[in-house]
């Protein structure tokens, strides 16, 4: 076989299908986000980032930059090795504990990213709980999605944020048999909120295991930062919290939360999590200093939360047609990959903005968008910029304006 012939037609097939990513190299510059540098081959230009998962800004307060410096410092770069073989250091142990009070639960087991502790994590309740059958939101992440197709358990796809239909379908099962819920609260692509309580109701009707991603909630819901089941006091019903430390805390790595049986349960038999080098201790550090100041400060959450208010305003001024959701993701709608990319890269070139375009398979054919992600690190200025650049893009492509709002 010619394997380079092989890969090439199948990556000119992505670039035929508009399909094809291609990144953006940035230098992020701790002290001014959203500014960054563009690395391209005619040169280095400034942008303004207006798709970053860091929500509020936490990559670069002094309080995170502060605990690293001082980890790395007092500890060195890596781990030296998994959790089990001499890689679990104090840093591990107090960010778990801070994640556990976060999250108001027993315990809490750290991963190397979220789709790791997702992926892990389920891929072992699933496999291990005998004859499990897992039911899965339809529109739950890859890193789900994995973990339950790696675990070979059954898996019952119910309708997006439909307890109806999870209820119809767990009652279609033998109730001897153990049942997990799996789904998010806050869904990336769209922004919009699981009906948890309700989900919760279901489950525990049925007697099954609820497992959620608050992956896009951490941090930035709930009076503590505990997500939206902290908002609306859920959490003591759900069995496992899934959560990532990269977005709204700005630095990386997943965890589960739970009851200590369960963690442990994990963090015995989950290979995902056994057999990989731990974070460096000074990722964990960071993580932990940027939770503490979250739990106690609410001023990020709510310019966050004005400054989406207001670009939401804005863009429904001129018409420019978004998702109405009750989160902190705005959604675009371009509706065909080739004009969503070259609108990405009309921004880009002529005014700095970088927001990258969204399609298929990350969202549905024909619902490619641009993904807005306002943070309180957007000043009224950056709004302006951007505002007034997409109505001009939109005029020159012609694209479909909503009615404007009075
Ligand atoms: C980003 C994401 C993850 C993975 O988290 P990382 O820490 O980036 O690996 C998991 N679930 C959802 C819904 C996500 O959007």
């Amino acid at each position: 076989m010619d394997y380079e012939a092989f890969f090439r037609a199948q990556l000119d097939t992505l670039k035929d299908d508009g399909r094809y990513r291609i990144f953006a190299e940035l230098e992020r510059k701790a002290g001014a986000f959203p500014r960054a540098r563009h690395h391209t081959e005619d040169g280095v230009n400034e942008v303004t980032v207006w798709c970053s998962n860091d929500y509020l800004g936490m990559g670069q307060h002094p309080k995170v930059l502060a605990a690293m410096h001082e980890s790395l410092d007092s500890c060195g770069a890596g781990a030296g090795g998994t959790r089990n073989i001499s890689g679990t250091t104090h840093a591990h142990v107090q960010l778990e504990a801070e994640l556990a009070d976060l999250h108001g639960k027993e315990a809490a087991l750290l991963f190397t990213s979220g789709y790791v502790s997702n992926w892990a994590a389920l891929s072992t309740l699933a496999s291990r709980l005998p004859n499990c059958v897992v039911l899965s939101d339809a529109l739950n992440h890859a890193s789900m999605i994995e973990g339950i197709r790696h675990s070979r358990a059954e898996c019952i796809r119910f309708a997006h944020n439909d307890p109806a239909d999870l209820d119809r379908k767990l009652a279609a099962i033998d109730p001897s048999r153990p049942r997990l819920v799996a789904f998010e609260s806050v869904y990336s692509m769209d922004g919009d909120i699981a009906p948890i309580a309700e989900i919760l109701d279901v489950c525990e009707k049925h007697g099954a295991m609820s497992y959620i991603d608050e992956v896009h909630a951490v941090g930035l819901y709930g009076a503590r930062g505990g997500g939206i089941a902290e908002r609306e006091g859920l959490m003591d019903r759900i069995t496992v919290i899934e959560g990532t430390l990269g977005k709204a805390f700005g630095v990386m790595g997943g965890y589960i939360a739970g009851t200590a049986a369960m963690c442990d349960f994990v963090r015995s038999f989950a290979s995902g999590f056994i057999f990989t080098t731990a974070l460096p201790p000074a990722l964990a550090a960071g993580a932990t200093a940027s939770i503490r100041h979250l739990k106690n400060s609410n001023a990020e959450r709510t310019a966050h939360q004005t400054r989406v208010a207001e670009v939401r305003k804005r863009l429904d001024q001129i018409g420019i047609p978004t998702v109405d959701n009750p989160s902190h993701i705005i959604p675009i709608m371009v509706g065909d990959p080739h004009k969503c990319k070259r609108i990405s890269d009309w921004l880009l070139e002529h005014h700095g903005i970088y927001v990258q375009p969204i399609n298929y398979p990350t969202v549905p054919m024909g619902t490619e968008r641009l993904r807005v992600t306002p943070s309180p690190v957007h000043t009224p200025g950056d709004i302006d910029r951007l505002v007034s650049a997409l109505s001009e893009i939109w005029s020159m492509c012609e694209l479909a304006r909503r009615a404007m709002a009075a």
